[in-house]
């Protein structure tokens, strides 16, 4: 039995609120975010560290990471950047694994809500939030449209 729990997100069977999903990445609500909108891209095909993971995969999982990043400047949220971070190892403060790229929304002058935010880690209410980033992606994806 598979004890992952970013495994588990993939098929269900572990509680997430997921923001987007296609046939190989996954993104959901970090749950102990550090700002409002702190997204995870998760490969679905299992990989522990970056070594085990197949680099055309880790590519849709930074290309997901990066429409993310776009979406989030367009939704609810309004960020004006982001933080893309991967801890790849333990020795690199990865903590769960199963290879996750964060997506961290910030926000011009956010330096003191950022540090609150890294040192208490507190969820905020999460279907608005999702339902914020979703709108992001759909704003991003009407503009690309419109743009043919
Ligand atoms: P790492 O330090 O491994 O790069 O970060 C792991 C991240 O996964 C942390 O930000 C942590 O809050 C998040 N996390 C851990 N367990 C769960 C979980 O069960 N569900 C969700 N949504 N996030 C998790
Ligand atoms: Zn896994």
């Amino acid at each position: 039995m598979n004890d992952c729990v970013f495994c588990r997100i993939v098929t269900g069977t572990a509680p997430a609120t997921k923001v987007f999903e296609d046939d190989a990445v996954c993104a959901f609500l970090d749950i102990r975010p550090i700002t409002r909108g702190h997204t995870l891209v998760i490969p679905k095909q299992h990989a522990t560290e970056l070594d085990d993971l197949d680099p055309e995969l880790g590519a849709l999982v930074f290309r997901t990471g990066h429409r993310l990043a776009r979406a989030l400047r367009r939704g609810g949220l309004a960020s004006d950047g982001a933080n893309l971070v991967l801890n790849d190892g333990v020795a690199a403060f990865q903590t769960v694994g199963h290879v996750h790229l964060h997506v961290v929304p910030r926000k011009h002058g956010d330096k003191l809500s950022f540090a609150k935010g890294f040192l208490l880690r507190r969820p905020h209410e999460t279907e608005s939030t999702a339902a914020a980033i979703r709108a992001g992606l759909t704003a991003l994806g009407q503009a690309e449209g419109a743009q043919g």
